[in-house]
């Protein structure tokens, strides 16, 4: 069926004039795979519908954070009933409590935890805590992987630097970034050698658990292991940041999953159940180092909002219940499944990399374990695909380095849908 775009490229033209290029986060451009947004009217369960009545089901999910579809019923009902006693106090609340409580009972290595409003700000928080703790000044973080956009994390990042071929950014100082060490991700002799040269200046490791903005890269057996060893050895703190992995592969996150814990854990967006929320946390003894306990200062005048907080226990409620992620695994290797049959009877070799409800199809047929690995993706082969199946009413991440997200709503029907459109959207890109 013919889909029609005129009022989301109505919407579009008059964004460019009062937006820089028509949006507010650059990968929703659609630059890379050659389109231009389409505007969403609203959204329920696994399924968008934009402002021309067009219907997608998404792997998006806002980035990540929707595991229980949009509007779920019980994130509207507790943020209605948390609009109707105020949307901001700047004084503690009951739901900060509530919230902190339950994130500690959840991730295994955190004993308190400070919220804040976005991923960017929990790692760029977490750094200058780990600063403020050691006394160090150099921070270890990964090539491709992608920790928010503060100045001293934007070397060699994932995600829109990615995707949009932007190295580092103009607007950095060079002193600044001169203390950030990027090394091969899943490369445990590279760090070694830098905590060999360096060790007594480095404060921290951040690493994505799972690496999710350059595709899906799984950690190496082992690689977690070591950086964990390489920390004790050398007094440096290894921050995970599981702005995404958190709560999605299990209900600790990465760390739980693979069984090595950090000292310092950045959450994001999932904690928010889609509202603007961010998080980090870890052991007392580190924690209360931040002000006012201790003198690392970091702010917001709306963390630990309470309509933030009513979604985000809402949410976090949702996947403390029996069975959430054994259906998330199922639900995603199924499609994980039909997509590789797809892609063999086109005949279109494809690597598909999947953890848990993430994953990501890259368009080379070899093994993806790295950055270097990653950039071998045929990212022109990725555009078909994209745009076949947004034709077939499938929503992907408009970019190869992203990834796809399942969640509690896609159905057997959704995933089903999902597998026959990229059978057919397959055979355009062999063509
Ligand atoms: N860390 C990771 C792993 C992310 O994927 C992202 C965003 O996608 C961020 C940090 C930054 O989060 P935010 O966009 O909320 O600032």
């Amino acid at each position: 069926m013919e889909r029609k775009h005129t009022l989301s490229q109505e919407l579009f033209r008059r964004a460019e004039q009062v937006l820089p290029g028509g949006v507010n986060s650059p990968v929703r451009s659609g630059r890379s795979v050659g389109v231009t947004p389409f505007f969403v009217k609203s959204a329920a369960g696994c399924r968008l519908e934009d402002e021309d009545g067009n219907v997608y089901i998404d792997y998006v999910g806002s980035w990540g954070p929707l595991i229980a579809g949009h509007a779920h019923p019980e994130v509207v009902e507790a943020v209605r009933q948390a609009a109707t006693r105020g949307t901001s106090y700047g004084i503690p609340c009951r739901l900060e409590v509530e919230m902190a409580e339950k994130v500690v009972s959840m991730v295994p290595s955190m004993d308190m935890v400070r919220m804040v409003n976005s991923g960017t700000e929990a790692t760029m928080s977490a750094i200058r805590l780990a600063r403020g703790y050691t006394g160090r000044p150099k921070l270890i973080k990964f090539d491709g992987c992608y920790h928010g956009h503060s100045d001293c994390l934007l070397v060699k990042g994932g995600s829109g630097l990615l995707t949009l071929g932007i190295p580092g950014s103009p607007g950095v100082p060079d002193e600044i970034v001169s203390h950030t060490v990027s090394l091969p991700y899943n490369d445990l002799d590279a760090v070694e050698t830098a905590f060999r040269k360096m060790g007594d200046q480095i404060a921290c490791v951040i690493v994505e658990p799972v690496a999710g903005n350059m595709g899906t890269v799984p950690p190496a057996p082992g690689f977690l292991e070591g950086l964990r060893r390489l920390c004790d050895t050398h007094g440096a703190l290894l921050i995970f940041d599981e702005v995404i992995t958190g709560f999605r592969l299990a209900p600790g996150g990465a760390q739980q999953r693979f069984g090595v814990l950090p000292d310092l854990t950045c959450l994001g967006k999932i904690i928010g159940g889609g509202l603007p929320v961010g998080a980090y946390g870890g052991r007392r003894k580190i924690m209360e180092h931040i002000a006012p306990t201790g003198n690392v200062y970091q702010a917001g005048t709306l963390s630990g909002n309470p309509l933030a907080m009513a979604a985000g226990l809402a949410m976090l409620n949702i996947l403390s219940r029996p069975g959430v992620y054994e259906t998330l695994e199922e639900r995603a290797a199924y499609l994980e499944a039909g997509l590789a049959r797809a892609a063999e009877e086109a005949g279109v070799p494809v690597t598909l990399n999947r953890v848990g409800s993430m994953g990501c199809a890259f368009f080379n047929g070899e093994p993806v374990r790295d950055f270097q690995s990653a950039l071998q993706s045929n990212t022109e082969a990725y555009g078909i695909y994209f745009r076949e199946m947004l034709a077939r009413g499938v929503y992907l991440a408009p970019s190869q380095f992203e990834c796809f997200f399942v969640g509690l709503a896609h159905d057997r029907e959704a995933l089903d849908e999902t597998i026959a459109a990229a059978g057919e959207a397959l055979q355009v890109v062999k063509n």
